[in-house]
């Protein structure tokens, strides 16, 4: 059961139609036509998948909650960045090439003061945070950190909420490809 609060649209006044467009059947492009269907908080749970747009942006309102809600851990690899990590960012909520300035400044806890700011600012799709089987919203962001950047993942229960999403490239994309680092 979804812990998920609405309310109501202001953008289109409840009509789930854009106000003055021409064409007055257009859905209004905040709630998508569902006017009472806002999320108005950062549920532990999120509803169903057939009920709930899971690849949605979250609020821009709702951005410092989602970001205060995680705990945030950097991990230290020292390798260097992937073709993958460089090119695709897959698996992670996004991919940064910072050409090593958060390797070589040192204090892991700016670094994760970065992402909290980052991830507050511009939430991004709720999809991001939450486990499509189980519903769960992460309780971690694990900030994986090379030599040439760094790539953030939510974790819940343990398991990265977006590794599922390398299935579905096509075959030329072999591991050794996207593994391999040009930057080396
Ligand atoms: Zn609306």
């Amino acid at each position: 059961m979804s812990d998920i609060i609405y309310r109501d649209c202001t953008r289109c006044e409840g009509s789930g139609r854009v106000l003055d467009a021409p064409d007055p059947t257009t859905r209004c492009w905040s709630c998508k036509g569902r006017p009472d269907r806002i999320p108005a908080n950062i549920p532990e749970v999120l509803p169903p998948a057939d009920e709930f747009g899971d690849t949605d942006f979250v609020p821009r309102d709702l951005g410092q909650e989602l970001a205060d809600s995680f705990s945030y851990v950097v991990v230290r690899e020292d390798r260097a960045g992937t073709w993958e990590e460089h090119n695709l960012g897959l698996g992670g909520i996004w991919s940064s090439t910072d050409y090593g300035e958060a390797w070589r400044q040192g204090d892991d806890t700016l670094l994760a003061a970065k992402v909290h700011e980052h991830i507050a600012e511009s939430p991004g799709q709720w999809c991001k945070f939450y486990d499509r089987t189980s519903r769960k919203k992460a309780e971690f962001i694990v900030i994986r950190l090379h030599r040439h950047g760094y790539v953030p993942m939510a974790v819940a229960d343990g398991v990265n909420v977006s590794a599922s999403s390398t299935m579905w490239l096509p075959p030329t994309y072999t591991d050794e490809l996207l593994r391999s680092s040009p930057h080396e």
